[in-house]
């Protein structure tokens, strides 16, 4: 299972499969809506969350 770390509480938020590159998710612990978006490592995509405006 795909997870991203929360920007503000650092806490796990778990993906689900239909979740994609600019969908907004909500962190389950502190509830910050933020954004999905994709980072390249070494030619692997990589979910990361970023605080939305
Ligand atoms: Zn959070």
């Amino acid at each position: 299972m795909r997870e991203v770390s929360c920007p503000i509480c650092h806490a796990s938020i778990l993906l689900d499969t239909e979740d994609k590159k600019g969908d907004t998710v909500y962190c389950t612990y502190c509830g910050s809506p933020l954004k999905l978006a994709v980072k390249e490592v070494d030619d692997e995509e990589e979910f990361i969350a970023e605080e939305e405006d």
